[in-house]
């Protein structure tokens, strides 16, 4: 009989889970890949698209490239989820199944932060990145701010490379002496579970003059003005920000949630739904939110699945191990290897920022291109012309 399962979203977390699935039992497979976007992209190609070195198009892949046994891409809207029939609801009709596998993401919660959306912006989400990439070149003196507004939040390096680059972007203006930089985070230190790569970052802070603000996160803003968490006051310029995250509507709907996330079992990613599992950003495994750890986890909840399918078991757990790339701007890119589950605590083994590893990370993502899409660079550039016709006709 077929394996009947439906992965809601198209992220990180649900590519993987669909590939190995398809991979693994391709023809016994009847998979429902739900996602409300038609196309995919990397997180990090925010930071790309914001200081103008990708153009937004560019770096958007296309779920019609999927062809994977088994594998059928539902350009859908979820509206509800029902964790106890495995049954979910979307503007089209409903889609039911022997396995539900939630992958939805994270959303952020703007209002959250008073002031946010009137005087300030945000790089979180695509839009906010390229609304940024027509901001930021009318600042041509001041103050500019890179603050968090509220944790856990997406990418822990991401406010730190925010902070390189924009370093970087306005020293290749000749505007870097008459702007000052400030990075507000809630945590110590940069990176905590790797000193070394918060030491290196806090060191390359002082070289650039980029004044770090540990412990405290940005609570409102002002008209030109942040307020901090102690009621402290930053006049800005430019504020840079990184809204508060939050489960998607739907999620918190879906009785899945505790404490606003997914709580799962780290052995087999199941939910406490018999059949029902959550992988990536909307759980609360106890990993950062970032794509490598919600592929960490489709691979053990695919694992999982596929077992319970052949009637075993799977012996191995999630270790919540995974590599961050943090952009160090002057053309550098170094590499964090972080292990959450497998020692006593979190640790984190730093590679010094290289340009060979720009060369890595490119690799990260052409690898996951040719992986989830079956696209080489060739094909991409032919996919995302397509999809930039088919846009351009709409
Ligand atoms: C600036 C920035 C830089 C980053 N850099 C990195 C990095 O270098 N390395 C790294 O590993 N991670 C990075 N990340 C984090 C990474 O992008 C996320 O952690 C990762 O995408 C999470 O994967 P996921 O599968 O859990 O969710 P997502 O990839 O967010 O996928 C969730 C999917 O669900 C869909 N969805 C949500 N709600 C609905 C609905 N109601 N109906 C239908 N579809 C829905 C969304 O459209 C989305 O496609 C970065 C993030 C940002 C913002």
């Amino acid at each position: 009989m077929k394996l009947r399962v439906i992965v809601l979203g198209a992220g990180f977390g649900g590519l993987e889970l669909s590939s190995i699935l398809s991979e693994t039992i391709g023809d016994n497979l009847d998979l429902t890949l739900i996602d409300q976007n038609d196309s995919f992209f990397f997180g990090f190609s925010k930071l790309d698209v914001m200081f103008g070195h990708k153009a937004a198009n560019t770096v958007k892949i296309p779920y019609s490239s999927i062809t994977k046994p088994g594998v059928r891409f539902c350009k859908e809207i979820i509206t509800a989820i029902d964790p106890v029939t495995k049954t979910v609801t979307t503007p089209n009709g409903t889609h039911k199944a022997d396995v539900l596998v939630v992958a939805l993401g994270a959303n952020y919660d703007i209002a959250a932060t008073p002031g946010l959306a009137e005087y300030g912006n945000e790089y979180y989400t695509f839009e906010g990145a390229v609304k940024l990439r027509d901001i930021i070149p009318n600042i041509k003196k001041g103050h500019a701010i890179v603050g968090v507004c509220g944790a856990p939040f997406k990418c822990p390096p991401a406010p730190s490379e925010g902070a390189l680059m924009l370093h970087d972007y306005l020293t290749s203006g000749g505007l870097r002496d008459e702007c000052t930089i400030s990075l507000v985070i809630p945590f110590g230190s940069p990176i905590p579970p790797s000193p070394d790569s918060s030491k290196a970052l806090v060191k390359a802070f002082e070289e650039r003059n980029i004044q770090f603000i540990p412990q405290h996160k940005v609570s409102a803003l002002r008209e030109k003005t942040a307020i901090l968490d102690d009621g402290t006051e930053l006049p800005f310029d430019l504020f840079l920000g990184i809204p508060k995250h939050v489960a998607p509507d739907v999620v918190l709907q879906s009785g899945l949630t505790e404490n606003g996330w997914i709580p799962v079992d780290r052995a087999n990613l199941l939910t406490k739904f018999p059949g029902v599992y959550a992988i990536g950003d909307v759980t609360s495994i106890g990993t950062p939110k970032a794509g490598v750890f919600a592929e960490g986890a489709a691979k053990i909840a695919a694992a999982s699945i596929i077992a319970a399918y052949r009637g075993t078991e799977n012996d191995n757990p999630y270790t919540g191990a995974g590599s961050c790339y943090i952009e160090f701007g002057k053309g550098q890119v170094a590499r964090v290897d972080v292990d959450f589950f497998s020692g006593p605590k979190p640790f984190g083994i730093h590679h010094d920022a290289s340009e060979l590893l720009v060369i890595d990370k490119e690799i990260f993502g052409s690898s996951r291109k040719a992986r989830w899409f079956g696209l080489n660079d060739a094909k991409q550039d032919a996919a995302t012309g397509l999809a930039e016709q088919v846009t351009q006709t709409n």
